[in-house]
């Protein structure tokens, strides 16, 4: 059953390449340390094996080995970089300004923090998913501590210019995250290209496994602050306590070390079947959902006119595909991110994600 099935879901979750795999396996049975154990080699070599992994992905993004925390995914990195500057800038003000399209997981940390005091600025976006940076820099006041703005959008592929948002953001004495989940091996991912002040990846978005995660904090220019929400041991230099998963940055590492390999090759390869789908898919009948030019290469956003998405999906069971993103796809809602690009709700519900991968 498995060899006839066709998985075109990669923005939502992608295999283990088997060379991140073979790397992580010594790290599970053999080097089981706990790299914070100083007294004996065990810890050391875990140790070691993580400080190695640590400049492997500071490398792949362009930081300092120091400004790289490591969490349990990009979840657990937005709410540390937004809980984080919020409790640490507070002083400064209680602003925070994010976009319509961003990932729940940034919609519902300002959520939260709205609940407790804090003023949360949604901007909204054009048809095409990008956004009126005009627009952006009238929303950011003097107490604006925060802007999030993501790199490429989850559901539509949808790059957003981060250098151009980060010189407005700056210029107002500003920080800005900036939610790299989906971009991380699909497109560069330099901090120093991008100006962000903090950014987060997640390994299983890129070959790697899942619950292994990072945040870049800048630490000059400006030196970022952060308040950590998860107190414990004092790990990632007090950022970020808890055992750290040595396996998971191990295989997250190597990930990136492939990514960094592969990646114009791979680009070219998955944007030509890309628009293989498309051009098929257009012929039927559906349209491209989101600006087509500043895009990720393996993603797709089409809307059949007139369908139903999970009828198609329930029709074709042997293609894996989604409707908006798999962490919200538990609810009945239209897609967030296509109502705010002004959709109407039943074209929101006759659409599908195709998100092609490597394999
Ligand atoms: N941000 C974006 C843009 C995502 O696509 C996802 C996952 O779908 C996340 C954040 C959450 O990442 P994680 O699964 O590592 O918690």
């Amino acid at each position: 059953m498995k060899d006839s099935l066709v998985y075109l879901d990669n923005n939502s979750t992608t295999p283990v390449d088997p060379k991140v795999l073979d790397a992580m396996l010594p790290y599970f049975t053999q080097h089981y340390g706990n790299a914070a154990s100083r007294s004996h080699a065990f810890g050391w070599i875990a140790d070691e094996a993580v400080k190695r992994s640590r400049a492997m992905i500071a490398k792949f993004i362009g930081a300092e080995d120091n400004e790289i925390i490591f969490t349990s995914g990009s979840t657990e990195a937005i709410n540390l970089a937004i809980k984080g500057v919020a409790e640490a800038y507070h002083a400064k003000g209680k602003h925070i300004v994010t976009i319509a399209t961003e990932h729940k997981a940034v919609l519902d940390t300002c959520k939260h923090l709205e609940s407790l005091g804090h003023e949360i600025t949604v901007l909204p976006v054009l048809e095409d998913g990008m956004i009126d940076l005009n627009v952006l820099e009238k929303a950011i006041r003097n107490d604006t501590i925060l802007v999030c703005a993501m790199l490429a959008n989850n559901e539509t592929g949808v790059i957003l210019p981060i250098d151009q948002i980060a010189e407005i953001v700056h210029a107002k004495n500003s920080l800005l995250f900036c939610d790299a989940t989906q971009a991380g091996g699909k497109i560069r991912t330099d901090v120093y290209d991008l100006k962000a002040d903090l950014l987060c990846l997640s390994a299983h978005k890129m070959y790697g496994p899942k619950g292994v995660g990072m945040l870049y904090v800048r630490r000059k220019n400006p030196r970022v602050t952060l308040i950590a929400q998860i107190d414990g041991g004092g790990h990632e230099r007090n950022l970020r306590s808890g055992t750290l998963n040595v396996p998971g940055i191990v295989g997250f590492a190597k990930a990136c070390e492939l990514a960094g390999e592969e990646l114009m090759e791979m680009n070219g390869t998955i944007s030509i079947l890309r628009t293989r789908l498309e051009q098929a898919m257009c012929d039927l009948g559906a349209s491209i959902n989101g600006n087509i030019k500043h895009r990720l290469p393996n993603t797709s956003n089409l809307t059949f006119h007139g369908k139903k998405a999970d009828e198609i999906m329930k029709a074709i069971p042997s293609v894996a595909m989604a409707t908006g993103s798999a962490c919200s796809s538990a609810l009945p809602e239209p897609s967030h991110v296509l109502t705010a690009m002004g959709l109407k709700e039943k074209d929101a519900y006759a659409s599908i994600r195709f998100s092609l991968g490597r394999f």
